[in-house]
């Protein structure tokens, strides 16, 4: 790559980092996890090492956190807030310890001792006390300058408002952390990712009263500005604060080496989740304040500290229980409840456990304290337990056999592909019989790629279910709108929607409805398949009779797995009333096949954003019905994008420059001469 592209690269990655920091200091709404953010962070940092040419006074080397808002007035800090440089290991350690002997001009067995103390995962604040009484309280800001939330923080009971011990200096600003307990933070779970967030909104709210009504803490850890302070280390000041009124943090501690370092930081790690706060690593700061004044600061953090962080992907907590969920298709899925813990800025607590193998292969147990795996957009999982730590008591986890909903027995299947027993343990009825089956079968019936009924999610599913408005499909278009309008959270206005979505939606392709159904095995694949053989409703009633659906065998793509499992749902006198049910409500159409000389032919289309009022798959399905074709890049092979809402301005980009015609959704649309 040459200079100006790697400039134009690297100045991409800041603008997006930009973004990063506006949505997770300025709004308190993180926009990525954590891990995102740090990767991108560490790559910005590299390309800086590598390519000394890039410089930008946005970088994150040099700055720290984000410009003051303008809904407070910006006041300076007479002695900069810094950010504190990172450690993720051992080595990491050992180059933080080294780089500090070096600067000293030490010997390298020269002893140093740290306080280490654990990073509440809050927001920090500055507290300027003069002649013992709180005058002025400031958020970080940029480092430079804070926002004025001092009438906030006078919120805050933690926060003495006058000095009543000893030794006080004149003037100090005493900083600290402002958190939230994680037992209050679950009053306030809806609103916030996790804890830290919510102190940050909280704290930086334009009106007192509303900070007031949200118990927000503060724990003090250092100061900023100081005058005629008498006192010679970290520790020494820690102990000062309790004095002057001050909480401190119960677990900080004065330690000597590496060895000891990472020994309390297992400790920790483990004792995280039993913590009513959130923590996410350890600050290690030199203990001699002389110490610390000849060592400085670099741009934007002091030479002297470091965050040992932990994992953004994993952490370590007790399981309180196994609890069994079942699928629509009947597999008991066992997920381990733990106490909650924050990965990575993600607040955990469940973990799937996969199946009954996964728990017999790691023998887990309830009450045990396991390792918890979350990355990516991978459910959180169990990755390792700790036997030694495991109580003598604890018994062996017995997977039911019999189904935790409906009583019937859990059968494993006996795979003909593998010609082994299935890991899954199934229920064994044919679905509606299991109230857990069947509120997961009306849930795929009202999803996106089945009926679509906009604005009936799941929640309005179970909420149904549970008031006897809905115990099988037809009775969704049977609803008693009357007896709704009166529910919490319900009115005429939401009410007329839910009718007008479900009524629009009584008109459906028979491929879409077969694939409603949730016939174990029958996708969407399989119910176009199934659809294109069959052509009508009739034929697909047909199929109650043994003979027809072994006529089935002769279909591409339809094997003796996908047979058995339709003659199991035809067997089965309640799914064959749903199915006669639904064809008296609904209006099912014909599948006329694909059009050879459609409106489409030879046309080439592409989506990029979301549709309206229509899934991806409908939409798909719509153009190779009319004789089109769908590919999946923008290229000189592509007649049409397609542009729904928040396309990706890359693709868009792209097909402006090769000339491609762009088309919204209404515009394609009227291609169809709908
Ligand atoms: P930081 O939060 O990692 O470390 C500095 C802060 O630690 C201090 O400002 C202070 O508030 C706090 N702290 C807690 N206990 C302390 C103690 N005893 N002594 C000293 N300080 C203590 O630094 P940062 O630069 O503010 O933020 C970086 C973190 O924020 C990273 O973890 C990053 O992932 C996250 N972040 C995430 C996003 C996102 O979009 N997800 C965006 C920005 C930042």
């Amino acid at each position: 790559m040459n200079e100006k592209l790697l400039k134009k690269e690297y100045l991409k990655k800041i603008s997006q980092l930009q973004k990063y920091n506006l949505a997770y200091y300025d709004k308190s709404n993180p926009i990525v996890a954590d891990s995102d953010y740090d990767k991108l962070k560490r790559e910005i940092i590299n390309f800086e090492k590598k390519y000394d040419f890039l410089k930008s006074p946005n970088s994150p080397s040099s700055i720290v956190g984000f410009k003051p808002s303008k809904n407070f007035e910006k006041i300076k800090h007479k002695v900069p807030m810094l950010s504190l440089s990172n450690a993720f290991d051992e080595e990491d350690l050992i180059n933080f310890e080294k780089r500090i002997i070096n600067y000293l001009d030490k010997k390298s067995d020269y002893k140093i001792e740290y306080s280490a103390e654990p990073k509440i995962d809050g927001i920090s604040a500055s507290l300027t006390y003069k002649n013992g009484i709180f005058v002025t309280g400031l958020s970080r800001g940029d480092g430079k300058e804070g926002e004025d939330i001092t009438e906030n923080l006078k919120t805050i009971k933690d926060i003495p408002d006058k000095i009543v011990g000893k030794n006080f200096p004149e003037e100090i600003d005493i900083r600290g952390e402002v958190f939230i307990k994680n037992s209050d933070f679950k009053k306030l779970s809806d609103k916030f990712a996790n804890p830290r967030n919510a102190a940050s909104g909280s704290l930086r709210q334009k009106n007192p009263d509303e900070t007031q009504k949200i118990p927000l803490r503060f724990i003090a850890y250092t100061f900023g500005f100081q005058k005629n302070m008498q006192v010679k280390s970290q520790t020494e000041f820690l102990k000062n604060l309790e004095k002057w009124g001050f909480k401190v943090n119960q677990f900080n501690k004065k330690i000597t080496s590496i060895k000891n370092l990472l020994e309390n930081y297992k400790f920790l790690e483990q004792k995280r989740d039993e913590l009513d706060f959130d923590i996410d690593g350890i600050v290690y700061k030199v203990n001699d304040f002389d110490l610390q004044k000849r060592l400085g600061n670099v741009a934007n953090a002091p030479r002297w500290a470091v965050a040992h962080k932990f994992s953004a992907n994993s952490g370590v907590s007790k399981i309180l229980n196994i609890e069994i969920q079942i699928g629509r298709t009947g597999a008991l899925t066992p997920v381990a409840k733990i106490r909650p813990i924050n990965i990575g800025g993600v607040v955990v607590s469940n973990a799937t456990l996969h199946n009954e193998d996964e728990i017999k292969r790691k023998d887990i147990r309830i009450g045990d304290i396991a390792t918890i795996e979350r990355a990516g957009d991978v459910i959180p999982h169990i990755t390792s337990i700790e036997i030694k730590k495991r109580d003598k008591n604890s018994k062996k986890f017995i997977f039911p056999i019999k189904c935790p909903s409906c009583g019937s027995p859990t059968i494993k299947d006996f795979n003909l592909v593998t010609k082994k027993k299935d890991a899954v343990r199934r229920c064994s009825s044919e679905g509606y019989e299991c109230e857990k089956i069947s509120i997961e079968k009306i849930k795929h019936f009202v999803s996106k790629e089945a009926f679509n009924i906009e604005g009936f999610g799941k929640k309005i599913v179970e909420n149904f279910w549970n008031l006897n408005l809905i115990k099988f499909p037809q009775d969704i278009f049977k609803l008693n709108y009357d007896k709704i309008k009166d529910l919490d959270g319900w009115g005429s206005q939401s009410v007329a929607n839910l009718k007008y979505s479900i009524n629009s939606r009584k008109k459906i392709s028979l491929e879409r409805f077969v694939y409603s159904l949730g016939i174990r095995h029958i996708g969407l694949e399989n119910a176009k398949l199934l659809s294109k053989h069959l052509k009508n409703m009739n034929n697909f009633l047909g199929l109650a009779k043994a003979d027809k659906i072994d006529e089935l065998l002769n279909l591409d793509g339809i094997g003796e797995t996908q047979i058995k499992s339709i003659k199991n749902f035809f067997c089965n006198k309640t799914n064959l009333n749903v199915v006669k049910e639904l064809n008296k409500v609904l209006s099912i159409i014909d599948d006329k096949g694909i059009e050879k000389n459609g409106l489409l032919k030879n046309k080439t289309f592409m989506f990029t954003g979301k549709l309206n009022g229509i899934s991806r798959a409908e939409a798909k399905s719509l153009i190779e019905k009319n004789s089109g074709s769908i590919i999946s890049n923008v290229s000189k092979k592509l007649n049409y994008l397609i542009a729904g809402e928040k396309p990706t301005k890359r693709k868009i980009d792209l097909a402006s420059k090769l000339e491609i015609k762009i088309l919204n959704q209404a515009d394609w649309l009227k291609m169809l001469n709908k």
